[in-house]
């Protein structure tokens, strides 16, 4: 893994958290998007080097609104990139820990994603994420 590649924050609402960390970092959000897929709104900030994402769901079936419903708004998950996802996640999995999903999906900010069950890596949800080319 490389660095961390962005912190993932589950909100309820993502107009009144646009504004809130707005207000925090003293300039908007780069890029706003759906992703239909997992049913959530995302909008991505970066402060320096670091970049955070906030995460709000777009129906109740969502990971983002089961997340809430159980521990409420905050760090959902913290993001790394890699170089090569599908090695990563073989190496991983050798390991013995538990990845959500094994064929990477298309996530926010043109990213292929793995999860790792939070089970496994100490009730951290840990993303993989490879920079599509
Ligand atoms: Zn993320």
């Amino acid at each position: 893994m490389k660095k961390i590649e962005h912190i993932g924050i589950a909100v309820k609402d993502l107009d009144v958290s646009n504004q809130l960390f707005t207000t925090l970092f003293g300039k908007p959000p780069y890029k706003t998007e759906e992703v239909k897929t997992e049913g959530v709104k995302t909008s991505f900030f970066k402060s320096g080097p670091n970049k955070i994402e906030l995460l709000e769901a777009t129906n109740s079936e969502s990971p983002i609104a089961k997340f809430i419903d159980k521990k409420g708004e905050g760090v959902h998950h913290i993001a790394f990139a890699v170089d090569d996802i599908y090695a990563a996640i073989k190496r991983l999995q050798k390991e013995g820990f538990t990845v959500l999903n094994e064929i990477p999906k298309k996530g926010a900010d043109n990213k292929l994603v793995a999860f790792l069950h939070p089970k496994s890596t100490n009730g951290v949800l840990i993303e993989l994420c490879q920079e599509i080319a």
